[in-house]
């Protein structure tokens, strides 16, 4: 007997993109140490999640516990509006230090979705201030995925987001194909042509491109050649067009480098961070931006930056932040996310060859499973929990970005898991 109501859940609780009237399953969890989630009936599963990549240094972390507990005692939270506090400041100094030079501006914003909105913003207002009101469409790449208010939606891959549902309301934007060529494969200039295209035509109306670097997350899970951002900003800079990167699910080191534009080498005007931010504690996000990108807004009209949620700066969430990003500098994140990206792809590598599977790949702590046709998610993920991980499988991907402490016999029965939903 579950001393969680399940049936008050079921009749009452959305849960991320589920029906009300078809509910499906949904698993009590009574707590999570380490790289487990414990059931309520006592089941430990080994974390393949992160909780969407977010609990990098897995669950129940003492010095995060810490961290939390010391800025309780002195403050939740306060106003942003006037006032400021260390743990705000603190964190700002941290993002600046660790993001490429020019990135020199930092708004802390409450959720991925809306500093995706601020950047967004940030372009429009951007060009309103420059007199070019004409540029405000924004491109981004089929595949991509940018979060589910209104203006990242509309940024998102048009089919898998269901534009047409909402396409009475949502901006109209330019779609360039997604990259083709992957992470290890030979460069190949064609890869560019869409979003050449695009800019060829279109510059005069747009403010930004909008891009995941190197990982397209949930709009596919697919890893793309770095080549393909060196040209997006050679492009954007020869147009006129400003450069958006989406690091929410990347950042802090998940595809190997701390930030996968690292791979590339190349510094976007604005930035969005978010998921691993608080090591998974608490919703925190940050949209960084360029001294240029900054002046140009405050110069304009409006003469600021016209956002500013009341969450904003939540000192806990700061507080948390920055012992999360603390904790990853003192450890060996870069050798840990290495073995982990070697033992993936030894381990996937032979499924490749399977009956159902279209590939399997990884990057970083990042390891796909992409099959030929989608599985019932609910007997996967029952299947799935009775051997004892969490994996969540999504459409034809069954993918893992487990916490970087993962032990190796650990991440072995993720991928023994993997395999096994293959045979089911
Ligand atoms: C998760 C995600 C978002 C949205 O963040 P939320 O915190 O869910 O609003 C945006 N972009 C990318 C790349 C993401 O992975």
């Amino acid at each position: 007997m579950s001393s969680i109501d399940l049936a008050f859940d079921r009749d009452h609780l959305w849960h991320p993109y589920t029906s009300t009237s078809k509910p499906l399953p949904v698993y009590p969890v009574a707590r999570a140490q380490g790289v487990h989630l414990e059931l309520e009936d006592g089941r430990r599963l080994i974390d393949g999640m992160s909780s969407w990549w977010a609990a990098v240094h897995g669950y129940n972390h003492p010095r995060l516990n810490q961290a939390a507990k010391d800025q309780i005692d002195k403050m939740a939270h306060v106003m942003f509006g006037g006032i400021t506090h260390a743990p705000a400041v603190e964190l700002g100094k941290r993002l600046v230090s660790l993001t490429p030079e020019p990135l020199n501006k930092v708004f802390l914003a409450d959720s991925g979705s809306v500093s995706v909105e601020v950047a967004i913003k940030m372009a429009l207002q951007f060009w309103l201030s420059q007199g070019r009101a004409e540029k405000h469409r924004l491109i981004a790449l089929r595949n991509g995925y940018h979060g589910d208010t209104f203006g990242a939606m509309a940024t998102c891959d048009p089919v898998n987001g269901m534009h047409h549902l909402f396409n009475k309301v949502l901006p109209q934007h330019l779609f360039a194909d997604a990259p083709r060529i992957g992470y290890h494969d030979d460069w190949d200039d064609a890869d560019l042509d869409s979003l050449r295209g695009l800019l060829e035509n279109h510059a005069h109306e747009v403010a930004a491109v909008i891009l995941e670097p190197i990982v397209q997350g949930a709009g596919g899970m697919r890893f793309y050649h770095p080549e393909y951002l060196r040209g997006a900003r050679r492009l954007c800079d020869e147009h006129g067009v400003l450069l958006i990167f989406d690091e929410i699910a990347t950042g802090f080191g998940r595809s190997g480098e701390l930030f996968a534009m690292e791979h590339a080498g190349v510094c976007p005007d604005i930035l969005c961070l978010g998921k691993a931010l608080t090591g998974g504690y608490m919703t925190l996000a940050a949209t960084l931006c360029t001294d240029r990108v900054a002046a140009g807004i405050c110069d304009g009209e409006a003469g600021v930056l016209m956002h500013g949620p009341t969450f904003m700066g939540n000192p806990l969430a700061c507080a948390v932040a920055n012992a999360s990003i603390d904790l990853l500098q003192e450890s060996d994140w870069r050798g840990r996310v290495a073995g982990i990206q070697s033992q993936l792809r030894r381990q996937l590598a032979p499924l490749r060859d399977a009956p159902g599977v279209a590939d399997t790949r990884a990057l970083g702590a990042i390891g796909v499973l992409e099959l030929e046709a989608p599985r019932d998610v609910a007997a996967t993920q029952k299947m799935l929990v009775e051997r004892g991980v969490w994996i969540r499988p999504f459409g034809k991907l069954v993918y893992i970005m487990p916490p970087y402490g993962i032990e190796a016999d650990q991440l072995t029965e993720l991928t023994d898991a993997m395999a096994a939903v293959v045979d089911l």
